[in-house]
């Protein structure tokens, strides 16, 4: 059984990023679902690891209020993050897999009276990852598409032909987040031009990386690629998110969570 004392908080933004795992932890332990500011929380043992599982729903102020819950309620010792956004990086294709080592909100600008991106009074704009627990990620990313890559490309041939010639890549690197669904050629190369290094482009894992950040609390964030930020955007995104989405990431939370659970052991 799990020895992890304090919780693991696992989020995602909408229900089908998050695979089974409710399925998975109702099959697992006794659940606790209770409910604070119209969301439920699920607190039982999944894979292995006492967790605390929960949708924020979209955008950085529902997952900003979500993380302060997770924090503050239920103490947890980390916060995981998973979900799909649109590729950003010119080798970020969709299927892949990104997993952010540093968040920023691409939509904040106070100036001039702070530097671009810059968060008002806490003097930085960029929020890194946890570095182990974004390690752990990416490693359990890789095995997943190791052990499923080629059973992917079978059941995903036609929404995802490029994984006939190439299995998945795992990013690392900088992800962005903005209250804003990317949708154009323009909007994406402007971003692109803006922060040359960023993979990936989301709603949500640069405010949860600000509230850990203030709270001393690690944090990382993984990303399946649904789209790629442009014209295709919005139908690319709804059939991944109703048709993919959930394989990666019970694919993905399964190797993280077993290896998580055999660290803490
Ligand atoms: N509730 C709507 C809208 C989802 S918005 C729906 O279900 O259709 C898109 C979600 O996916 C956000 O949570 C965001 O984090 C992520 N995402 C995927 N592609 C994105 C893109 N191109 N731009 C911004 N966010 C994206």
């Amino acid at each position: 059984m799990n020895s992890n004392t304090r919780p693991l908080g696992v989020l995602a933004a909408l229900p089908q990023e998050l695979g089974d795992l409710i399925a998975a932890m109702q099959a697992e332990s006794a659940v606790d679902k209770r409910t604070f500011g119209q969301r439920d929380y699920y607190v039982g043992t999944v894979h292995g690891v006492s967790c605390v599982v929960t949708l924020a729903r979209v955008g950085k102020v529902a997952a900003a209020a979500t993380a302060s819950a997770l924090i503050h309620a239920f103490d947890v010792e980390a916060i995981v993050f998973t979900g799909v956004a649109g590729g950003v990086g010119e080798e970020v294709h969709v299927g892949d897999v990104v997993v952010g080592e540093t968040l920023l909100q691409h939509d904040m600008n106070a100036e001039p009276l702070f530097p671009r991106y810059e968060i008002p009074l806490l003097g930085r704009a960029r929020f890194d990852a946890d570095r182990a627990l974004a390690s752990a990620l990416a490693a359990a990313c890789e095995r997943f598409v190791e052990e499923q890559g080629a059973a992917l490309a079978a059941r995903f041939k036609d929404a995802l032909p490029r994984l006939a010639q190439a299995l998945p890549r795992v990013h690392r690197g900088l992800v962005i987040s903005g209250d804003q669904f990317v949708a154009s050629a323009a909007a994406v190369g402007a971003l692109r031009e803006a922060l040359p290094d960023a993979l990936a482009v989301e709603m949500e894992g640069a405010a949860i990386a600000q509230v850990c950040f203030e709270y001393g609390v690690p944090c990382a964030v993984v990303r399946t690629i649904s789209d790629t930020a442009d014209e295709h955007a919005s139908v690319s995104f709804s059939s991944f998110l109703t048709d993919i989405a959930g394989t990666y990431s019970s694919g993905i939370l399964r190797q993280f969570l077993a290896a998580y659970g055999a660290a803490v052991r």
